[in-house]
């Protein structure tokens, strides 16, 4: 099982010295469905922003663990590679990790179809997780051999040692979009031609599909889905979980999305922490009660 832990988390705006997080506890396992709500405004967002390693925040206290199963993809970890401060990783390495935060909608590429672009971001997610996980001795002797002139890595050709070529990769996507129910058609279509909001979110589900992370922080995937296309989307990240395993962060201002992705935790934001947390009850009593309840119950206790 892979934990991600956000631990008495601290962050600021660098730009403005604004403290947004405020002491953020929160631990999501590998398998775990977990709703992050809150009002607007809260620090939810910034949550997200911060694990992935956003360089508008600055974490001024706290720690983002990411502890990760000794065998994933049938290769063993070494024992000293299981544990990982994601804030001393750049964003890549985050994700090669195994945490997926979201998809990066590269809008402005030209002539580059689904296919392609989620074939190259499989593969670097490969090549950047053999990086992290080769031994020192490896390196080293790497190193050694490019000094020396020899040149490891060939030019052209096939794909590199590890990394997915063409044909298997149409054998996972295939897969993956039977997993996720979608229709084939859509990986041949190109990345700037026009995915409405609907089927942008469900690019993202099929992204976490293909790159199969431990854990999946969604912000708002739910926003501005008429109700089909927000159970297409509920049905894929059910899948992430029953099929793959994946944690979840499921971030959302409303109750909606929860009838089909039943969390196993609910919390709550409120001014940068986590002020309550609770079964699936707890999305409901928000429904009933609002987020004022929530401040009131909070300040009571105080
Ligand atoms: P949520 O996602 O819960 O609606 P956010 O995390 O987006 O909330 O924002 C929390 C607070 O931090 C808000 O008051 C917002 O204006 C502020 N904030 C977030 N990011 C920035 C930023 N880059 N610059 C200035 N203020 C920001
Ligand atoms: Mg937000
Ligand atoms: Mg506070």
């Amino acid at each position: 099982m892979a934990t991600l832990e956000l631990k008495n988390l601290h962050a600021e705006v660098v730009e403005a010295d604004e403290k947004i997080l405020d002491g953020v506890d929160l631990q999501v396992n590998s398998g775990e469905i977990h709703a992050l709500m809150g009002p607007n405004g809260s620090g939810k967002s910034t949550t997200a922003k911060v694990i992935a390693g956003h360089p508008a925040y600055e974490v001024t206290e706290g720690e983002v663990i990411l502890t990760l199963d000794d065998e994933e993809y049938g290769e063993e970890i070494p024992e000293d590679k299981l544990s990982w401060n994601l804030l001393d990783l750049e964003p890549n390495e985050r994700a090669a990790l195994g945490v997926f935060l979201g998809f990066q909608y590269p809008a402005e590429i030209e002539g580059v179809t689904m296919v392609n672009f989620l074939r190259q971001a499989l593969n670097a997610k490969l090549d950047e997780r053999e990086e992290l996980f080769e031994d020192e001795d490896e390196e080293e002797a790497e190193a050694d051999e490019e000094d020396a002139g020899y040149d490891t890595s060939p030019m052209e050709g096939p794909a590199d040692e590890g990394e997915v070529d063409v044909a298997e990769f149409q054998q996972i996507l295939s897969e993956k979009m039977e997993l996720l129910d979608m229709d084939e058609k859509f990986a041949q279509r190109y990345l700037n031609a026009g995915f409405s909001g609907g089927e942008k979110k469900q690019n993202e589900v099929l992204q976490a599909a293909i790159l199969e992370p431990s854990i999946a922080v969604l912000d708002e995937i739910d926003s501005g889905l008429d109700i089909d296309r927000l159970q297409d989307v509920s049905n894929g990240i059910n899948a992430l979980r029953d099929e793959q395993g994946t944690g979840i962060l499921q971030i959302t201002h409303y109750q909606r999305i929860l009838d089909y992705v039943e969390p196993d935790h609910v919390h709550v934001m409120l001014d940068g922490e986590i002020a309550m947390s609770g079964g699936a009850e707890l999305a409901e009593k928000l429904e009933d009660k609002g987020y004022d309840w929530v401040r009131e119950e909070v300040y009571e206790a105080a």
